[in-house]
């Protein structure tokens, strides 16, 4: 019997092609065009402040059909403002999942409150609503500024459902119980512009959402963000806070609180705008890279291709796998012989309840993610690794200057 190791390799091989040199596990594409709009750019001699920024704010809300976008230096500030905006003071908890990239529990931080961790389900990797509901049925308890933490004390700010991977979490039962709560909802949508919970994108369904655009996103400015929302009074409160609240006057220089320097830099922007104009392409491009991959994984026992939600529309961001009853051991065992052979691989993040900083946040029953977080093998994923690139992206114009 062949090791799973050497099954899960031949089947990567099969997929993508051997490695004739190293493969990442995320490169960003950069497409011919993005020199004109960084030329442009440069000419103009506004790198900080200009044009690019509003033009990169347009076109996302175009993309996602979201009535106002706010650019932000990086995914993580991003996220800091919405949870600001929506209300979380000091001393709050914030629901969150523990499995996530750290930023989701830093931006929680970032604002003086601490993450309330909550579980996964296994179909999504994001926040489970029954999991969600149990624990507010246990801990919540009416209060004149809200539902609070009986156990704690403390006030209850706001839930954040982070869409694994870019796979839409389970958001109707999740709007819902925000809802039943009074608890607004910021959606961590970091990972996720491309993808579609039923026929919304998601960033629509919470109050306000955060995106990154870091370089192992599916669009990238080099490092940046941004804040969703069609509620026109939080999209400018986000747009007065990251700009060190500056009131708009012709000639003075006026602020009228603290504020935050969270803006992103006009070279950033021209930086993803021929991405965003392409974006079709490279959801093409991934998502035929996952199907090549499901077909691939399709006989392998114990292992299982991370599939979008049946009632949903993932951007493919980063594909996994998961594979039954692994441990760290064999799971890391798996990365070396990928390695080996060229491929980057790599575990899902250390869930944030077993970092220092984290460890001891309050925290409902935590077992999916206690033992899926083991499991989890995330795959190269780069467009350009996709069975049809060529096909896609033949017409794209523009030339190197
Ligand atoms: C990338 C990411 C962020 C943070 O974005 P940055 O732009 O790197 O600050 C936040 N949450 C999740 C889930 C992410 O994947």
């Amino acid at each position: 019997m062949t090791r799973l190791s050497d099954e899960i390799l031949e089947a990567v091989t099969a997929a993508i092609g051997p490695a004739s040199e190293p493969v990442p596990l995320h490169r960003p594409f950069l497409p011919p065009a993005t020199w004109k709009y960084v030329k442009a750019c440069l000419d103009s001699g506004w790198v900080s402040s200009g044009s690019s920024v509003s033009e990169f704010e347009n076109l996302l809300a175009h993309t996602t059909g979201c009535q106002r976008v706010v650019a932000a230096v990086n995914g993580t500030a991003a996220l800091e403002i919405c949870f600001r905006i929506v209300g979380v003071l000091p001393g709050d908890e914030v629901f969150c999942p523990s499995l996530t990239y750290v930023s989701t529990a830093n931006a929680i931080s970032h604002c003086g409150a601490t993450p309330h961790f909550v579980d996964i389900s296994k179909d999504r990797l994001s926040i489970c609503p029954e999991a969600l509901q149990n624990r507010l049925a246990e801990i919540v308890k009416p209060s004149p500024s809200g539902p609070m933490n009986r156990l704690t004390g403390n006030r209850l700010g706001a839930v954040c459902l982070m869409h694994c991977f870019g796979h839409p979490g389970d958001l109707d039962p999740i709007v819902a119980i925000c809802d039943r709560y009074e608890l607004p909802l910021v959606e961590d949508a970091a990972e996720s512009l491309g993808s579609f919970y039923k026929v919304k994108h998601t960033g629509r369904f919470g109050r306000v959402a955060a995106m990154s655009f870091n370089g192992n996103k599916i669009v990238t400015t080099g490092g940046g963000g941004a804040i969703f929302t069609d509620d026109d009074n939080l999209a400018d409160r986000a747009k007065h806070l990251t700009n060190n609240a500056k009131v708009s006057h012709p000639t003075e220089l006026r602020h009228d609180e603290i504020g935050w320097n969270y803006r992103l830099p006009n070279i950033n922007a021209a930086l993803g705008i021929a991405q965003l104009e392409m974006l079709d392409v490279l959801l093409k491009a991934k998502r035929a890279l996952a199907m090549k991959y499901l077909e691939m994984f399709q006989n392998i026992d114990r292992v299982r291709f991370i599939k979008e939600p049946v009632d949903s529309e993932s951007n493919y961001w980063l594909n996994g796998v998961i594979i039954d009853d692994c441990d760290k051991t064999e799971l890391t065992s798996t990365i070396g012989t990928l390695a080996v052979a060229g491929f980057q691989c790599r575990p899902a993040w250390e869930p944030m309840h077993k970092l220092p900083m984290y460890s001891a946040c309050p925290r409902g029953s935590l077992t999916l993610t206690n033992s899926i977080h083991d499991q989890i093998l995330c795959i190269p994923s780069s467009a350009n690794l996709s069975p049809d690139w060529n096909k896609l992206t033949e017409k794209l114009s523009g030339t190197k200057l």
